[in-house]
């Protein structure tokens, strides 16, 4: 039990191996999520295993079941792969095993955490002194500013949520976007908002909020309201036009909360900043470090332009904790938790915001391309305007898009994944690592080419 360098060296061989074989390993795993469970499954062992055995057989074992998210040909979802810095610092991180919750166990921890978040804000030209809390993803870091958004609106018609709960409280409008993300439905359902608070408001063609329409939806109704809007629509990478909407917001004294999963880091390069212009007027904003920043799994940023108001959400005082101000528990949902900040620190740190800035025209400039080659193929439509990230596609019709994309999910060379849009079928291409080069891009356009001169 007491060898610690085995298990750690077995765990290095097995990382370089994995990461030398991506470019050359099918990008979807081969092995059923059933081979998996065959393969990992079982009855709970009577006895135990010596330690480096574990690590080597699990590697041995996962392999096949393994997506190629790490690589540069992964352009599923909306996923991120992990920039080297943050993926060393995120070894450290779990070696360390440090509590994140406090200044005074883990000040280390917390002032990483502290610097991470600061360094955030100001490469997003976001306001000074807006709060950082680090969470599991976007859905957590939307249902973080949405807290702190539901404190603040009950509070200004006198009712404070943290002393009262929500029954017989005056009810919450959350405005949202008919484009936006699933996971604010559930931020909002955590919250104890549910469907009858939602007033949606009409999108244009590329899922855009229309000005117009919030206007109209702001007026239908008064009280407590939280507008959600949205940097980045995770088919199209559309942005809300934050300069019109959120002067309508104001005007109607509403709390503006932006979803900004992967959208928001737009904000880091003058080259794309257009897209999110205006945006720094919103009272909360919510973003992934592990997908646009590139951070391993799991890391979220909730970020309130006010930190009481976030502090009013979610500070506990526990009498066995010699608590701060600084805590970095005070900013968010968990008590305990991993440090996050250290690989955020580390990824931030090894790019600099010069290479922040270039990280992201970078993955938008991939998308460009992508949208530009693909549209050369025969029977290739781009669906979307391609301003960010995110290019979808689709052939003469639904049955052979399926078919195409089911097709280049096999054949390994990259991965697109399906989806629907308008009602009509279409793959999703989101260019999101570092690691995805011009190369890769070439590389996928010869695989669909592949694929579709079989089948149209
Ligand atoms: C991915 C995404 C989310 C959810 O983020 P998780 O990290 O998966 O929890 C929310 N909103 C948008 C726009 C997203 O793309």
């Amino acid at each position: 039990m007491d060898d610690r360098t085995g298990p750690l060296d077995a765990a290095h061989d097995q990382a370089r191996r994995f990461l030398e074989g991506l470019g050359t390993r099918p990008v979807w795993p081969t092995a059923s999520y059933e081979e998996m469970l065959d393969a990992l499954g079982g009855p709970l062992p009577e006895h135990g295993q010596d330690a480096t055995n574990v690590v080597e057989s699990l590697a041995r074992s996962a392999g096949p079941g393994l997506a190629g998210i790490a690589g540069g040909r992964f352009f599923g979802f909306v996923i991120g792969g992990a920039l080297p810095a943050a993926l060393g610092a995120d070894w450290l991180t779990s070696t360390w095993d440090q509590n994140g919750a406090m200044t005074s166990l883990t000040p280390a921890a917390a002032a990483a955490e502290r610097t991470a978040g600061r360094w955030i804000v100001e490469a997003l030209g976001l306001p000074t002194g807006t709060a950082a809390g680090l969470v599991t993803g976007g859905l957590m870091a939307n249902f973080t500013g949405l807290a702190a958004a539901r404190h603040r609106v009950l509070g200004e018609v006198g009712w404070d949520v943290a002393q009262r709960g929500l029954a017989g409280s005056p009810p919450i409008r959350l405005v949202v976007g008919e484009h936006r993300h699933d996971t604010v439905d559930l931020a909002a359902r955590y919250l104890g908002l549910g469907r009858d608070a939602f007033v949606l408001v009409g999108a244009d063609d590329q899922g855009r909020m229309r000005p117009d329409a919030l206007r109209t939806a702001l007026r239908s109704g008064a009280g407590p309201t939280i507008v959600c809007l949205q940097a980045g629509e995770v088919h199209t990478g559309a942005f809300d036009p934050f300069d019109a909407l959120i002067p309508l917001a104001r005007d109607a004294g509403a709390w503006v909360h932006v979803d900004g999963a992967f959208g928001l880091w737009a904000a880091a390069t003058p080259r794309l900043a257009w897209l999110t212009a205006g945006i720094e007027d919103a009272d909360s904003w919510a973003t992934d470090a592990h997908k646009t920043l590139n951070v391993p799994y799991d890391c979220g940023v909730a970020l309130v332009r006010d930190p009481a108001d976030l502090v009013a959400a979610f500070a506990i005082d526990a009498d066995y904790i010699p608590g701060s101000g600084e805590d970095p528990m005070n900013l968010v949902p968990e008590f305990s938790r991993r440090a996050r900040g250290f690989p955020v620190w580390a990824a931030l740190r090894s790019l600099g915001r010069s290479g922040l800035a270039r990280l992201v025209e970078t993955l938008a400039a991939r998308a460009a391309s992508f949208a530009e080659q693909l549209a050369r193929l025969p029977g290739v439509e781009i669906v979307n305007e391609v301003d960010y990230t995110q290019v979808m596609l689709r052939l003469k019709d639904d049955a052979l898009t399926v078919e195409a994309g089911r097709q280049i999910l096999a054949e390994g060379t990259a991965v697109l994944t399906p989806a629907q849009w308008e009602g009509r079928a279409v793959l999703r291409c989101s260019v999101s690592s570092w690691a995805t080069t011009e190369d890769d891009v070439a590389q996928t356009v010869a695989a669909v080419e592949r694929v579709l001169a079989d089948l149209v």
